[in-house]
C-alpha cells in the first residue's frame, strides 16, 4: 500500500468503512469479529503545525505495516503470526488466544486486544476481498485517491511505480521493521512569512524568494502570492538563509535555524520603485 498523506483530507471514510467490514463479521481463516468499540485497525493520527497566524493540519493514516522483518511474527508461539508468500501478515485468530504478548511487540502499537475473545487482533489488507479481487475495503471508499494498493511483483502497477521513484519513506524508519506501507508526503518542517512592500504598505505579489540550505548550497525557490505569502514544506532541520528580491527594492536575506516550523512574520522590503 501507497499512503499519500498530502491527498488525506481527514474524512474518517475509512476508518468508518473498516469497522463496518469487521465489526461483527468473522472471516476464517484470516480474522474473527472486531469488537463495537476500542478497535482502530486504520486510523487517524491527526498533526498539527505551526502557530498563529501559520497552522496547518495533516491527517496520517496508519494501519499494521505488513512488515517484511516483522517482530509479531517472532513473538508469537505456534507460528500463530505468520507472513503470506503476498507479504501479508495474519494473525491467525485460532492459535493466537490467549497470546498477549503478540500486543506488545508491534513497535506501531497496531494490534488491538479483543478482551472477549482474549485475542490480538489487526488490520489484515483485507485478505478476503483481495481474494475476490477486491481491493481492501479503506481503498475502496477513499474519496480523495490517498489510499493506493497494488501488487508490488508487477512494475506496472501504480504502487510499484510510485516506490520505484524513490519518492516513498517508511513512517516511523527507526524501526527497521522494513515496513510494506510506503508514504508520500509525510509532514516534516516549514519555513513560511508574509512580505509587504513598505514603502505604500501593500502586500508584496510576486516576490522571488530564494530558499538556500547553508550546509548543502541548495536554493529552492518559489515567490509570494496576491497576499504577500510564501512557504517552503518539506524541510529538514538545519541553517538556511531566505533571500527576497523584487525590482526596484533592497534585496533582503533572513537566516533560520529551524527546528520546529517557523512563520518569519512580516518581512518589510524598502527601497524607491524605479
Ligand atoms: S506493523 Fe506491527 S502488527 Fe503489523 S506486521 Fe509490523 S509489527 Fe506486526
Ligand atoms: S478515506 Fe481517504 S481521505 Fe478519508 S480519512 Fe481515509 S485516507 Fe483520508
Amino acid at each position: 500500500m501507497v499512503i499519500d498523506v498530502s491527498r488525506c483530507t481527514g474524512c474518517y471514510c475509512c476508518f468508518t468503512a473498516c469497522k463496518d467490514e469487521y465489526w461483527d463479521n468473522d472471516y476464517p481463516p484470516y480474522s474473527a469479529a472486531q469488537p463495537k468499540h476500542g478497535q482502530f485497525w486504520i486510523d487517524l493520527v491527526k498533526k498539527e503545525r505551526g502557530a498563529y497566524p501559520w497552522v496547518k493540519v495533516a491527517y496520517i493514516p496508519v494501519l499494521c505495516m505488513q512488515c517484511d522483518d516483522a517482530p509479531c511474527v517472532k513473538a508469537a508461539k505456534n507460528g500463530a503470526v505468520y507472513k503470506r508468500p503476498d507479504g501479508i501478515v495474519i494473525i491467525d485468530p485460532e492459535k493466537a488466544v490467549g497470546q498477549r504478548q503478540i500486543v506488545n511487540a508491534c513497535p506501531y502499537h497496531l494490534i488491538f486486544w479483543n478482551e472477549e475473545k482474549q485475542l490480538p487482533q489487526k488490520c489484515t489488507f483485507c485478505v478476503q476481498r483481495l481474494e475476490e479481487r477486491e481491493t481492501p475495503k479503506c481503498v475502496q471508499v477513499c474519496p480523495s485517491g490517498a489510499l493506493m494498493f497494488g501488487d508490488l511483483e508487477d512494475p506496472k502497477s501504480e504502487v510499484s511505480k510510485i516506490v520505484a521513484s524513490g519518492k516513498t519513506e517508511a513512517l516511523n524508519p527507526e524501526h527497521k521493521n522494513k515496513p510494506r506501507v510506503y508514504y508520500l508526503s509525510v509532514p516534516k518542517l516549514f519555513i513560511a512569512g508574509s512580505v509587504v512592500y513598505g514603502d505604500v504598505d501593500e502586500c508584496a505579489e510576486g516576490v522571488s524568494v530564494t530558499l538556500i540550505d547553508q550546509s548543502t548550497g541548495k536554493p529552492m525557490e518559489t515567490s509570494t502570492n496576491n497576499f504577500g505569502d510564501f512557504e517552503f514544506d518539506g524541510l529538514g532541520g538545519g541553517k538556511y538563509s531566505v533571500k527576497f528580491e523584487s525590482k526596484g527594492y533592497t534585496a533582503k536575506t533572513v537566516d533560520v535555524d529551524l527546528k520546529i516550523d517557523r512563520h518569519l512574520g512580516v518581512v518589510n522590503l524598502t527601497g524607491a520603485k524605479p
